[in-house]
């Protein structure tokens, strides 16, 4: 009797003892298994770095401006904003609206950046001019048609187009043109210790590539390709370092006066 007693005794705490070490091990699988999902889950919206979009000009069968030399604007256009997006990426998000030789409609590109919620819009382009001595770097922002021909002296009036309906000429991006004017400044600042002989301003257009974006955007033509020398310049490695670097500046200047 005693004997048989001991055996269900221990048959009972062998009973319990396994019962524990099957809790214990479940328990430690809901912990690490939570512990991981928990990692996901965070770290999903954790990239909180501002958002660039680099807006590489033209692309496929529209090559932009050709050099004397032969090289296209398309090409250094996506050239230089790879160079730019290698020096943002520590600290920012970049996003293209082209990574590759093929043609992207202006609307998309902005619509490209608004989706993004982009906190920054930088379109690259190269001018031109028929007389190859011509050069000069300019930092665009955009300006509402009628605001310009206000400027030029015509006079605001009622924008009307040739059917007589009344043009809507207040686009998503006039409500950022204070601080794209103030952007467009700063780059302009930032990129005068690279532009050589060529000099820098900063003007305004209506440009179409700008107007859609809901965020301060600039677009920066780095100089005319018809110029020979700035052509060699745009073809150089080392210069276009240099302008990316200076553009990345620019970009950390103008958030760090924004704050
Ligand atoms: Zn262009």
């Amino acid at each position: 009797m005693q004997s048989v007693g001991m055996t269900q005794l221990e048959k009972t705490i062998r009973g319990y003892t396994y019962l524990c070490v099957f809790l214990m091990v479940m328990i430690f699988v809901l912990s690490v298994n939570t512990r991981f999902s928990a990692a996901a889950t965070s770290d999903a919206p954790t990239d909180k770095r501002r958002v660039i979009v680099l807006d590489p000009g033209h692309g496929g069968n529209d090559i932009g401006v050709r050099g004397t030399d032969g090289s296209f604007e398309k090409a250094i256009t996506l050239n230089l904003a790879r160079i730019i997006a290698k020096a943002l990426k520590p600290e920012y998000q970049v996003v293209f609206t082209r990574n590759g030789d093929y043609q992207v409609d202006l609307t998309r590109r902005t619509s490209i950046a608004n989706h993004k919620k982009a906190d920054l819009f930088i379109s690259i382009h190269i001018g031109g001019s028929r007389q190859y001595q011509a050069d000069q770097w300019t930092v665009y922002y955009f300006i509402n048609p009628n605001q310009q021909e206000t400027e030029f002296g015509k006079g605001p009036g009622d924008p009307k187009d040739a059917e007589g309906s009344i043009i809507f000429w207040d686009t998503v991006q006039a409500r950022h043109q204070k601080e794209s004017r103030i952007f467009a400044e700063t780059m302009k600042n930032k990129l005068a210790n690279t532009t050589g002989t060529a000099g820098i301003d900063v003007s305004h257009a209506a440009l179409r590539v700008l107007e859609g974006a809901d965020m301060p955007a600039i677009m920066i033509e780095t100089g005319y390709l018809t110029n020979p020398q700035t052509e060699k310049r745009l073809n150089d490695p080392r210069f276009l370092l240099k302008v990316a670097e200076n553009i990345r500046n620019g970009i950390k200047t103008y958030f760090h006066f924004k704050k």
